[in-house]
């Protein structure tokens, strides 16, 4: 029943495939060994068999597998996440029910009914929490780029293609914006990969925070992001893409070494047509893109004026 968890303690499952691995990898030996524990319980309770010390014992939820595996997880891992502190205390609530069962057996008297579903009440609820939270690891490994935690390609795909539909079923109009980051060459080459890397995060961070929809953000490839605007005209889409400009260009990215940078994006703007096939739609914020490089950078330029100017 031991787990070995020297990664998970400090990594965060959403923003690194590596440690998400381990996560699951991990779960997996916890609900095995839940299953195990839970056999040698039933078959205490209807043998002559004596349970196993680690049942009975008043910390039994800290010495199996996911008692070991949750209490090895760091405190900022476990405040990240909801869901963890949930399935904890119905893994407590389990074993308290498993020794109340334990306790009635070693009397020799009956287990009433209540008792016994009281039991396997929690415990199938901990054993769906617990799937129920693999389940959505691995749907965050396929859908999240693991550098920045925005969507993926993938994610994206799925997520055009649902507002493509919405847009031709509503005709509400919905905006993408191609966004590059400036001279991000630049970047790595005076601070490093590693500070490259780190900014990434913070403008990942710094998108989605103000953006109006947390999970519209995608990663489009190397330092280059798309973000979907459901219900948004252009017009609006601009001013809003002109706010995130204006607070990407102001913020202070630290540097491990002490120090900080800056930089800046462009941001180019079109509508998802609801006529015309999802990718010439990104092709136009990208059309966009390029015409906020080549007159300056650290613009916005919309669709038609890329248009208007050739
Ligand atoms: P421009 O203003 O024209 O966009 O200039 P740029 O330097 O940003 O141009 P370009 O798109 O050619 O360069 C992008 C750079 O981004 C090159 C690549 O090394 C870097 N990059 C791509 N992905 C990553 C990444 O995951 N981490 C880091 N640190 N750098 C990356
Ligand atoms: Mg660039
Ligand atoms: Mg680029």
């Amino acid at each position: 029943m031991r787990l070995e968890s020297p990664q998970a303690a400090a990594c965060n499952p959403v923003a690194n495939n590596q440690c998400a691995i381990g996560f699951l990898q991990e779960l997996d030996r916890a609900l095995y060994d839940h299953l195990h524990w839970q056999n040698a319980l039933y078959r205490a309770l209807v043998s002559d068999g004596a349970a196993d010390a680690d049942a009975s014992a008043a910390d039994g939820e800290t010495r199996c597998a996911f008692g070991r595996w949750y209490l090895g997880l760091s405190e900022a891992t476990r405040a990240r996440d909801r869901a963890l502190e949930d399935m904890w205390a119905m893994h407590r609530r389990m074993h308290a029910a498993a020794r109340d069962l334990l306790a009635i057996h070693e009397r020799g008297a009956a287990i009433p009914v209540a008792t016994f579903d009281a039991y396997v009440d929690v415990a199938q609820d901990f054993k769906l929490a617990l799937l129920k939270y693999q389940r959505r690891i691995i749907s965050e490994v396929c859908t999240l780029d693991p550098l920045t935690g925005a969507g993926n390609r993938y994610a994206m795909d799925l997520r055009l293609t649902e507002e493509w539909e919405r847009t031709r079923r509503t005709g509400l109009p919905c905006s993408l914006c191609m966004l590059d980051i400036d001279h991000f060459k630049h970047i790595n080459d005076a601070y490093g990969h590693a500070a490259g890397d780190t900014a990434l995060r913070v403008i990942s961070r710094h998108l989605k925070g103000d953006g109006r929809a947390y999970d519209n953000l995608f990663r489009y490839g190397g330092e280059e992001f798309l973000i979907c605007m459901p219900n948004t005209a252009l017009a609006p889409a601009e001013a809003v893409f002109n706010r995130l400009r204006e607070g990407l260009a102001a913020l202070r990215i630290p540097l491990e070494g002490g120090g900080e940078l800056s930089l800046t994006a462009s941001f180019g703007v079109a509508p998802l047509l609801p006529d015309e096939p999802i990718e010439h739609s990104v092709e136009l914020a990208d059309h966009a893109l390029l015409c906020a490089k080549s007159s300056g950078r650290n613009r916005v330029c919309v669709w038609d004026m890329a248009r208007r100017g050739g």
